[in-house]
């Protein structure tokens, strides 16, 4: 089995290889060669070295990420406003049956091995394969980043399954995810934030889930909405999310994945956003959102078009807070203070108004 792209791949060989008469290196790599003839023809030639030594592992991957660090500048210089064709890619549809990808320079693909360029090059060299050309027909919406023709392709290559796909958006329509995406984004209503993780991250995120759970809830070919996969290219997309608030939405991070792409966030957005060691669990998130003034406290306004698209954070029922609130009141003689609400109360100062309006409405305060 193999999975992924780049050198985020993950592979295992059944124990039961050898009963089947598989005992050689040299026996798996003529298969793998020959998978990879088969797919690109043009392929006349191949060797395959298997390095074993760490010396040389760990220069083989400096000459591969110089390689892909020319290949992500090259992408991020392209913008969707200036082609006039997508790329779709089912490549994955040998695991996931349902699953189509749509490819552009704003939206590259969730595994990271398809760029626009990748998408075209491939099209053109096996206009048969798994890539192929999407015409850009059809604006639906600009902000959510939905074509006619991406939804007719969704339609076609998914079997029905689903007839809409919006580009640049987690909750109406999102991007299908087939399982070999380098990151995952999932939703907290909690928060009603979206944390990022990728599959180096072993532990449990703050929604209590590790990758692995939600790559396994995700994956498949489906539309989750809630969980979204994401390529590691995308957050330097200037339309990363942007139905949704892009950057302002993002709560939580691991530190690495959150420094490897530090040149993406929105430098007013990367002390908002918190990582393990600020958050493991939605207590503490909570906590961390409420010190830094997060957006998604008080409402994201979206930067695209200035839209407000959250209310921000609200209580469901004030009554719960009643006595915490009547006692900080008698504890601070009424003199009340924004950072002491966030800091004793876990609150907003919108969540600890609510709680005010309604002792006022019950008679209980004046
Ligand atoms: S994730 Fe999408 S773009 Fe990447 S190989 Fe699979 S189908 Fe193609």
């Amino acid at each position: 089995m193999h999975l992924n792209q780049r050198d985020a791949i993950w592979m295992r060989a059944g124990l039961d290889l050898k009963k089947a008469g598989v005992t050689s290196w040299e026996q798996i790599m003529k298969n793998v060669m020959n998978l990879y003839k088969a797919e690109m023809p043009f392929i006349e030639k191949m060797e395959a070295i298997v390095l074993t030594s760490p010396e040389e592992v760990t220069a083989g991957l400096a000459e591969a990420h110089a390689k892909y660090a020319a290949r992500d500048e090259r992408a991020k210089g392209l913008h969707d406003e200036e082609v006039d064709v997508f790329y779709g890619c089912t490549l994955c549809q040998a695991f996931a049956p349902t699953s189509a990808c749509a490819v552009t320079p704003d939206r590259p693909s969730l595994c990271g091995a398809i760029t626009w360029f990748d998408g075209r090059a491939a099209a053109k060299v096996d206009p048969e394969g798994p890539q192929f050309a999407i015409p850009k027909e059809g604006l639906i919406d600009e902000i959510k980043g939905e074509y006619a023709s991406v939804n007719e392709m969704a339609e076609s290559r998914s079997g029905g399954e689903y007839s809409r796909m919006a580009l640049y958006t987690f909750f109406d329509a999102p991007h299908t995810s087939c399982g070999c995406f380098e990151t995952i984004g999932f939703y907290m209503p909690e928060v009603d934030g979206i944390g990022i993780v990728d599959r180096d991250f072993r532990n449990p995120t703050p929604n209590g889930l590790p990758f692995s759970t939600m790559a396994g809830q995700a994956g498949g070919g489906k539309q989750v909405v809630g969980f979204l996969g994401m390529g590691l290219l995308y957050y330097f997309s200037p339309k990363f999310l942007q139905a949704d608030g892009g950057w302002r939405r993002i709560v939580w991070m691991p530190k690495e994945l959150k420094e490897r792409v530090k040149d993406g966030i929105d430098a007013d957005m990367f002390d908002k956003i918190a990582t393990e060691e600020d958050a493991a669990d939605l207590t503490a998130l909570k906590k961390f959102l409420l010190k830094v003034d997060h957006p998604v406290v008080d409402g994201v306004e979206r930067k695209v078009d200035g839209k407000k698209i959250s209310e921000g954070w609200k209580i469901e029922d004030p009554s719960e807070y009643e006595d915490a609130v009547i006692a900080f009141i008698e504890e601070t003689g009424g003199d009340i203070d924004v950072d002491a609400i966030k800091a004793k109360l876990n609150m907003s100062e919108g969540q600890f108004m609510q709680v005010i309006e309604y002792l006022q409405d019950e008679g209980i305060l004046e």
